[in-house]
């Protein structure tokens, strides 16, 4: 119960298994699954199943399930066998920002030599 608990978009779909999804992980509080248009050889996206529309809405009751959204990256990273050759895990806010669906998701990106900046 919080104040984005009635914010629902198609990632609330995909935790409830009522659009499909390429599902990389899943616990109590997250689930990980490949990005339809991936930007990268691997491309991920982490989300909390408590529906938090933006970066902007996230809380400090928010805390412990934002940090574990960067331990799962961490955990699929040594997984899918790239964390010591390098990743980057991003999160966009608004439109500035690029952001297209309302539910928080880390994008974690793999599989090449990324460059910065981003624009
Ligand atoms: P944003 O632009 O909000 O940071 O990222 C949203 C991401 O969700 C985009 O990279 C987009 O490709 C991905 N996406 C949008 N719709 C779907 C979908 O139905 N399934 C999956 N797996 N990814 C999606």
């Amino acid at each position: 119960t919080n104040e984005t608990a009635g914010n629902t978009t198609l990632f609330t779909k995909i935790i409830n298994r009522e659009i499909p999804a390429d599902i990389v992980y899943e616990d109590e509080h997250a689930l990980a699954f490949r990005d339809i248009n991936p930007q990268a050889p691997v491309h991920v996206l982490i989300i909390p199943k408590k529906p938090i529309a933006t970066i902007n809405d996230i809380t400090e009751d928010d805390r412990e399930l934002v940090g574990h959204l960067y331990v799962v990256a961490a955990k699929l990273a040594v997984q899918f066998g790239f964390a010591k050759a390098g990743y980057r895990v991003v999160m966009n806010c608004n439109e500035d920002g690029g952001q297209s669906v309302y539910h928080i998701h880390l994008h974690l990106l793999a599989g090449v030599t990324m460059g910065w900046p981003p624009f």
